[in-house]
This record gives C-alpha cells, sequence and structure tokens, in this order.
C-alpha cells in the first residue's frame, strides 16, 4: 500500500510509528474509529527501536517518590507478561549491595518490597556475598556484602510496535511507512483538517483529511506543534548502548549497579543471546534526522563502569559487537543535568491537534487510551472500548509440523503472533535454523521480506529482525546469503542491492559500530 492509493478521509490520522503511534493505531482501530498511521522513515525507526528493550516499572520512578507511575508501570508488565508471551519475558535482575558505596542493603529492601507489593508477588530475596558471587562469578567482590535479586521483563521493542501495527485489521487501519506529514492542515477558524504528507520514495504529496491529528512523533514533536509552554521545550537527550557476546562478558542475568563517578544506574543484560551494556544520559545536539550514534566519550564511560564492576582486564571495546543510540525527549527548562530531569509524558491538546511524546515503552496502552480521551470530542465522542480486552491476539499452543520444538514456538509466536503458523508452515525446513550467533532463524528473513513494508535492507537487518546489531560489522559476511534468500520477494535487481548493501554498510559504519571502528576484525574476515 502506498499514499497514492489510500482513502483521503479518515477519522484520525496519527503521525509517527513508534510505539506511541502504534499503541494508539490499535486501541483507536479497536474502538471502531476509521485510522491512518504515518511513519516518515520506518517503523520503529526512532527511540521504539533504540531503547534498553525492558519493559519494567521502574524503580527509579519509586525511588523519586512517583508512586502511581509505578503502579501503572507494574500492572501494565504484568499484563503485557500475560498477553504476549515469547515476545514479553520475565528477566531476573541482580543488585550487588557494597559496603559504603550506593544504596544500602535495607533502603533496596524497602522499595524492593514495596515493588512486589504492587504486583502482589514477592519475588525479590537477598543473599549473602559468598552466594551472590555464585550467581555472578565475575562482578567485582571487593566490599561486596551481598546482593538482591528481582524480576522485572523485557522485549524486541521494534517486534512489540509491528505486532501492535500488524495485528490491527486493514479494514480499520491502515499504516504506511516512508510517509512524512510535512503539514498539519487546518480550517480558517484554527480547528485541524488534516495533514498534507509526502511519499519518501516516490516524492508524491498529498493532502489527507481527519477529524482529529495525532502527533506522536517523539523527538520532532515540536516540528509540527511548538510547545504551548514558552519557557519549556523538548530537550533531546542521547542514551547509548554497547552490545557484547556473551561468551566475553558472561553475564546470564541482569546486573545493575550505580556508576562510579556519577552514581547513575548502568545495567548489563542478557538480549537475543548477546549482552546490552547502558546506558548515557547526555544532550543531543546533533541534527535528529540523522541516526544517533555514541561518542567515543560514552562508549569510554560505559567502558569505566565496566572495568570498575567487571574486572576482567581482557574485556574491552574492541570486543563489542555493535552499539545504538536513542533519543529521548523531555519537556525542560534546560536548566537541570539529564539525569535529574523528569521522565513523565507531555501532553497538548488544541483544535484537534493532540501531540503526545516522552513516556517509555512499558505504558504505550494507557497512554494511548489517555491520548484518545483528549481526542473524544473531535471524533463524534468515540470512546475507548475493550480495555479489559486482551491486546495481542493469542496463539496456538503447538507449532504445525515438527521442525520447531516448544521454545521456538513462542519466541516465533512472541515475534509474530497468529502468523507464526504460516511463517513455520511455508518455510523450507532447512531454513528453520538460527542464523549463526543469533537466535533468528534464516526462514524469517524472507517471510519478513514479502509481509512487513521492507523498503531498506536496514529496516530488514536493524529492525524486523535484529541481526545487524548481533553479528559482526552488521551482519556484512552474510549479506550473500541473504540476498539470495530475499531476492524473490524483494524484487530489487542487482544493481538495487549492491545500493543497499553499501548503503547499509556505511549507516551501520556510522551509527553501530564503535567509535574507531573495528580494524582487527575487518582483517580477519
Ligand atoms: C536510551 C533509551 C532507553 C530507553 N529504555 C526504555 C526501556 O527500557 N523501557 C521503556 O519502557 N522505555 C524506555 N525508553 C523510553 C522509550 O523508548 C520511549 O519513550 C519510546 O520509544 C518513545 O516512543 P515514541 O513512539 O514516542 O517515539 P519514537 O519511537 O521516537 O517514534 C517517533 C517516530 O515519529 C517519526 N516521525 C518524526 N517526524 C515525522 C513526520 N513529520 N512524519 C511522519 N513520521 C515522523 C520518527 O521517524 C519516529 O519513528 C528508553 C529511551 C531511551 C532514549
Amino acid at each position: 500500500m502506498r499514499l497514492s492509493h489510500i482513502d483521503p478521509a479518515w477519522d484520525l490520522i496519527v503521525i509517527g510509528g513508534g510505539i506511541t503511534g502504534a499503541g494508539v493505531f490499535r486501541e483507536a482501530a479497536r474502538s471502531g474509529l476509521k485510522v491512518l498511521l504515518l511513519e516518515g522513515r520506518d517503523f520503529s525507526w526512532g527511540t521504539s527501536s533504540r531503547s534498553a528493550k525492558l519493559v519494567h516499572g521502574g524503580l527509579r520512578y519509586l525511588k523519586e517518590g512517583r508512586i502511581r507511575l509505578t503502579l501503572e508501570s507494574v500492572r501494565a508488565r504484568q499484563r503485557l507478561l500475560a498477553e504476549a508471551p515469547g515476545l514479553v519475558e520475565p528477566l531476573e535482575f541482580l543488585m550487588p549491595v557494597y559496603e559504603g558505596y550506593g544504596p544500602g542493603r535495607w533502603a533496596l529492601k524497602a522499595g524492593l518490597s514495596v515493588y512486589d507489593l504492587m504486583a502482589h508477588k514477592r519475588q525479590h530475596k537477598y543473599y549473602r556475598a559468598e552466594e551472590f558471587l555464585q550467581l555472578v562469578p565475575c562482578i567485582r567482590s571487593e566490599n561486596l556484602s551481598g546482593g538482591f535479586r528481582f524480576f522485572d521483563a523485557q522485549v524486541d521493542d521494534c517486534r512489540l510496535v509491528l505486532r501492535l501495527i500488524n495485528e490491527t485489521p486493514a479494514n480499520r487501519g491502515t499504516a504506511l511507512n516512508y510517509t512524512e506529514v510535512k503539514e498539519i492542515r487546518r480550517f480558517s477558524g484554527g480547528r485541524v483538517d488534516g495533514v498534507t504528507a509526502r511519499d519518501a520514495e516516490t516524492g508524491t504529496t498529498r493532502e489527507l483529511s481527519a477529524h482529529a491529528v495525532i502527533n506522536a512523533t517523539g523527538a520532532w514533536a515540536e516540528r509540527l506543534h511548538p510547545s504551548p509552554e514558552p519557557h519549556r521545550h523538548l530537550r533531546p537527550l542521547r542514551g547509548s548502548h554497547l552490545i557484547f557476546p556473551q561468551a566475553v562478558l558472561p553475564v546470564d542475568r541482569a546486573v545493575s549497579f550505580i556508576h562510579p563517578s556519577d552514581k547513575r544506574p548502568i545495567y548489563a543484560f542478557p538480549w537475543e543471546g548477546a549482552v546490552l551494556f547502558g546506558t548515557t544520559d547526555v544532550d543531543h545536539r546533533e541534527d535528529l534526522n540523522e541516526e544517533p550514534a555514541i561518542t567515543r566519550e560514552e562508549a569510554d564511560y560505559l567502558m569505566d563502569s565496566l572495568h570498575f564492576f567487571f574486572p576482567d582486564p581482557r574485556v574491552s571495546l574492541e570486543h563489542c559487537i555493535s552499539t545504538f543510540s536513542g533519543i529521548r525527549s523531555v519537556l525542560s527548562e534546560g536548566k537541570l543535568p539529564p539525569s535529574q530531569e523528569s521522565r513523565e509524558h507531555v501532553v497538548w491538546a488544541a483544535d484537534g491537534l493532540v501531540t503526545v511524546t516522552g513516556g517509555k515503552l512499558t505504558t504505550f496502552r494507557k497512554l494511548a487510551w489517555d491520548t484518545l480521551e483528549a481526542v473524544r470530542p473531535f471524533v463524534g465522542g468515540v470512546a475507548v472500548s475493550g480495555k479489559r480486552d486482551r491486546v495481542f491476539s493469542p496463539w496456538p499452543d503447538s507449532p504445525p509440523g515438527s521442525h520447531v520444538d516448544g521454545q521456538e514456538w513462542r519466541r516465533l509466536c512472541g515475534r509474530y503472533g497468529e502468523q507464526a503458523a504460516e511463517l513455520v508452515r511455508q518455510s523450507d525446513p532447512g531454513l528453520l535454523t538460527p542464523i549463526p550467533g543469533t537466535r533468528t532463524l534464516w526462514a524469517e528473513l524472507p517471510f519478513v521480506a514479502e509481509r512487513e513494508q521492507v523498503r531498506h535492507l536496514a529496516d530488514l537487518l536493524l529492525r524486523r529482525v535484529r541481526i545487524g546489531l548481533l553479528t559482526p560489522l552488521g551482519g556484512e559476511a552474510l549479506l550473500d546469503e541473504i540476498q539470495r534468500l530475499c531476492e524473490p520477494t524483494l524484487s530489487w535487481d542487482t544493481k538495487r542491492w549492491g545500493e543497499e548493501r553499501q548503503m547499509y554498510l556505511e549507516m551501520w559504519g556510522k551509527a553501530y559500530s564503535v567509535p574507531g571502528g573495528f580494524p582487527h576484525r575487518r582483517e580477519g574476515m
């Protein structure tokens, strides 16, 4: 589906295909509105593919006394765990306690007890130093007095966005990527009439009308809707992560600790067979249209804490498989240090335009409901319905055939929902095997290339599946095989494949590699 083929008139147009826009899109369609989602780049191209991938209550909010926000997040986490197994999975966290360093045992115990109460489950446990070291042997043992275990959850952020989009029935909602909104259109009295949108590939521009428009463009929100508060504007803050092979940083549970220099929380946790290490929190002064990238200073900052808490001198930046950076937008007067800025989301509503930005992945549904409540007067009073219903469709207990086991089936259903059965059924059994060094099956590549609006190689390798983050040099060594598998579905000619490969590798080098590159790996390949 392209911009030139769609209806010109809608009940609601949602701008931005990150988690916020996808959540509003899904909930609006369920409530009976005819809704259009327009994303200027790729679905989840913004912060929603670059988060820490935690579905969490947010101990940080609890520490700041934001009980209501923590409670909402814990409830959302519990619901997602129940409704999206295989996509949202429990994550065991370990938090060391050092003598005279960071929050003490009793302060942590109090916080974790409240956290458990909110989830109606007693989940945290304290371990003495010797026991704790057995759980995470590579951690610093000097002055370790013990540590806590508790639970949160994790997700593939892109697949979360894609499941919301893919499970929205086509007769209620249409979602287009690579379609940028250039302008909000208004009647002479100021009320919103629709948008002017442009197909990024063909350059075609169209005027579309809607009873209301939702601006869910994250860090870009002020481009379409300037802040109504003259002294507070969106402040883009960058958070960056390093990804290590698990063999180098042997962490099989999340470990969370306090950075030795500025006391910010840092974590290392297993994700898709690798280990994520992050994050930073710095002002992002670069062009928002460019892919954000980690700086050498951020990488050094993260490595300082890694070496402090995991004192194995062999782990170095050169072992890093890849990096990624995301931009958080916070409403700010610009006076506080980044980490002290409030993470609360922002809603501005005026004349049929509602802007919603900030917040978290975890609470996307509540954010969608609040946003739809704000446009209700403009869409004929239609109220959000089905709040108690599941957000994701359930899937069958067992796979068709015998080529995938129970654990693989759970993973596929988490990522593809009801479509997982078709993926298994239509794939050559030889392709139902993992790509080396990852959990992604070869069969996933042609499947998503055919069905999920893949326009560029980066969409395929960095967002539909994540092998661009999980294999050396963005999967450069796999590109011939990927081309062979996806050629029949992507219908790119040889010249286009060449251009896509070059564009992808250049972009990967700029935004997903370690500053300074991996010269030793290049020689070895
Ligand atoms: C480093 C980091 C770690 C985080 N970790 C977590 C975490 O672990 N758990 C959690 O719950 N939350 C986390 N968050 C917060 C969470 O990731 C964000 O709140 C969320 O992803 C924001 O989603 P969004 O849809 O509002 O914005 P985005 O995902 O940025 O989406 C906005 C989209 O709008 C598009 N767009 C912009 N302008 C236009 C236009 N004119 N026309 C069409 N499209 C346009 C962009 O291309 C973009 O795709 C983290 C944030 C950061 C920065």
